[in-house]
């Protein structure tokens, strides 16, 4: 069993970058800078923002945090977005989901110029994706592309089945892994809550990612032997012995699957840090592809 480490792979790529931006500094360029827009104060969306600010630094970029109160109405909100359209010293920005109740996701997404929308969500860039164009992609199944593309995970003529179907992670991973190309080329299955004898289908599965945000659901009888496993859940479990009073669980039972796959992606440590990693990989594409 191979363990595709996504904190080890996603140190390399950020190793990378940092190198590209010291280049780009000598040559007297501005270095890429990304700006993250946080309304309110959720403890999970802190650490989030926290920790991609300070990946940023790490990497030599400019980074900007704007952090607007839990009561901001979504005018402002769209006011904030239009100003950081127009700077153009930006190359690229996030909205921190989830917003709160009273403010429109939609809107506020559809806001955002496709042209530095560096997670993805917007319809022109997922549409550009679905299209084989150059596109931002989504960070978490940008992520998970590179890990199976450095691993070098067979994919060609294999079965993938991807469970879950969400914008930000199900679909858009059944698209790439069934383009053609690098860590692509495969057959994919996509199933959600409606699919019926799922354990049947992964069984079948010589790679399964899972996406649903259910600990532990994945467990060994549903896998075949030297299947391939992608962990994409995060789900925070009570846990009193634990100083912080949770753990964190992905949606594959870890131990019995790992004996029998060939490899898999640990949670923590597989694909979330991968996520940060391609959201600056994508806005030091943003710095390119807009000065060019
Ligand atoms: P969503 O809640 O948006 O989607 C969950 C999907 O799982 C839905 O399509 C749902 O089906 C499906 N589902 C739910 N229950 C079942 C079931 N019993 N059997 C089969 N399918 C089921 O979640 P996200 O995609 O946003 O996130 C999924 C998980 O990944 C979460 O734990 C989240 O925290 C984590 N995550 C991790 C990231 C990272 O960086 N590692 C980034 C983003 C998310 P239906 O459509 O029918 O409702």
């Amino acid at each position: 069993m191979i363990l595709l480490n996504g904190k080890k792979t996603s140190q390399e790529i950020k190793e990378e970058i940092k190198l590209k931006v010291s280049a780009m500094k000598e040559r007297g360029e501005r270095a890429p800078h990304l700006a993250a827009v946080l309304v309110g104060s959720d403890g999970a969306s802190l650490t989030y923002v926290g920790s991609k600010v300070r990946s940023c630094e790490q990497i030599g970029f400019e980074s900007t945090l704007i952090r607007l109160e839990d009561d901001t109405t979504e005018e402002a909100l769209l006011l904030q977005i239009e100003q950081l359209n127009q700077d153009a010293t930006l190359d690229g920005y996030i909205v921190q989901l989830p917003l709160p109740k009273h403010i429109n996701e939609e809107r506020v997404l559809l806001a955002i110029d496709p042209k530095k929308d560096v997670d993805g969500f917007h319809p022109a860039n997922f549409g550009r994706m679905a299209l084989d164009l150059d596109a931002f992609i989504p960070a978490t199944p940008f992520g998970i592309m590179q890990l199976l593309e450095r691993y070098k995970v067979p994919t060609s003529g294999k079965h993938c089945v991807v469970v879950g179907r969400s914008h930000i992670v199900g679909r858009p991973i059944s698209i790439l892994m069934s383009q053609k190309g690098p860590a692509g080329d495969a057959t994919v299955t996509v199933a959600h809550s409606r699919t019926q004898n799922l354990a049947e289908l992964t069984r079948q599965a010589d790679i399964v990612v899972m996406a649903l945000g259910i600990p532990e659901y994945l467990t060994a009888d549903m896998v075949k032997e030297g299947a391939t496993i992608i962990d994409v859940g995060i789900t925070r479990v009570a846990d009193d012995t634990h100083p912080k009073g949770y753990v964190i669980k992905g949606d594959v039972a870890f131990d019995e699957v790992a004996a029998k796959a060939s490899y898999i992606t640990p949670v923590p440590g597989g694909v979330g840090p991968m996520t940060i990693a391609m959201l600056l990989q994508n806005t030091f594409l943003a710095r390119q592809w807009n000065q060019a």
